[in-house]
């Protein structure tokens, strides 16, 4: 079972100053990958740049032209959060190229399932907008080529960062062909996410309470997310893979362990297998804690790869006083999503 890991040192080149979202969020995960042995045992696929027409199937034209001008003058704020350098639209179309690629060596049978670990990210990059440090959607451009390319027709989008993929929500919301499923804490930014936003029954929000953890993440794959996958049975899988759902990550304030998001890719992984050949692809979102951050996508890598040890080195989270009871919720979800 090969396992195909996407990287290139042109991402630690989109430069966001003092920012969490850094160049030191990949040196961190490639530096476990090597110390642990496992990146020899990676097949590496080098990205290519996403070219324009293939972004056009997800952006609009002056959303690109925007970008490309202003990383071409030099870069500076496009808001608050969001920055952009003299190189970051060239590491942001090897970022979104790079998840393509990663489905190129899918769908050709190189990899049963591959890992892209890109920067800038891209969930919440819209149409129209960069927000939420991303340009382009890099997920949303892969589904889109999936779909062109591959003809398939049905991709599903998983997306298990703590935040809300609000971008590839506005991208694929009258897309039938794509389903997109997001496990995200609410209220967190960008404060969409709700249960009832889908125009054309294709998007599925499940937006938890602050304070969830392992079990409850694993209940909401079991009651909610594999039933949804069955039901759409998907000639793909692709995620959105963000790790700030981990209980030290500063952005948001959920209480998943490493070990938790084992869990989670042991079932996402399961899904592939039994409803799509395996055909898997994992893009990098969010992730701000770097012991965290670095540890989590090791373990995805373990669980693709089959590996049964799973080293978690931060433990449970240490400060979680109360469970929060998700059950009407997950009702009001099953009945909103017609899964009972
Ligand atoms: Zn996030």
């Amino acid at each position: 079972m090969k396992v195909g890991i996407v990287y290139n040192p042109v991402y630690l080149e989109h430069n966001t100053g003092e920012h969490p979202e850094s160049k030191g969020r990949l040196e961190a995960i490639v530096r476990r990958l090597k110390e642990s042995g496992l990146w020899e045992k990676l097949t590496h696929i080098a990205p290519r740049p996403a070219i324009v027409e293939e972004l056009l199937h997800v952006h609009d034209e002056g959303h690109i032209r925007y970008v490309r001008e202003m990383a071409s003058s030099g870069g500076g704020n496009i808001d608050a959060d969001t920055v952009v350098s003299a190189r970051s639209y060239d590491a942001a179309l090897y970022a979104a190229g790079g998840v393509e690629r990663a489905v190129g060596a899918v769908m050709a049978g190189e990899v049963s399932s591959a890992f892209a670990l890109v920067r800038p990210p891209g969930h919440h990059a819209t149409r129209a907008q960069a927000m939420g440090f991303c340009l382009f959607n890099n997920v949303a451009v892969a589904a889109a080529h999936a779909l062109d390319k591959y003809h398939l027709e049905r991709v599903l989008i998983l997306d298990f960062d703590v935040h809300h993929g609000n971008g590839t929500q506005d991208v694929f919301s009258r897309e039938p062909r794509v389903h997109y499923i997001s496990v995200h804490q609410s209220p967190l930014y960008p404060g969409s996410g709700g249960i009832n936003e889908t125009a054309t029954g294709n998007m599925f929000n499940i937006p938890l309470p602050p304070g969830c953890g392992d079990a409850e993440y694993v209940c909401v794959y079991d009651e909610v997310v594999t039933p949804l996958a069955h039901r759409f049975a998907p000639r793909l899988i692709l995620v959105s893979a963000g790790f700030d759902a981990h209980w030290a990550d500063n952005l948001a304030s959920m209480c998943l362990s490493i070990s938790g998001y084992a869990q989670i890719a042991r079932r996402i992984k399961a899904l592939a297998d039994e409803l799509c050949e395996g055909r898997l692809v994992l893009g990098l979102e969010g992730g701000y804690n770097l012991e965290a951050l670095a540890g989590a996508a090791k373990v995805v890598f373990d669980v693709l790869l089959g590996n049964q040890n799973i080293e978690d080195r931060l433990g449970p989270c240490p400060s979680r006083r109360r469970t929060p009871d998700i059950n009407s919720l997950l009702g009001q979800v099953k009945k909103v999503f017609s899964l009972v």
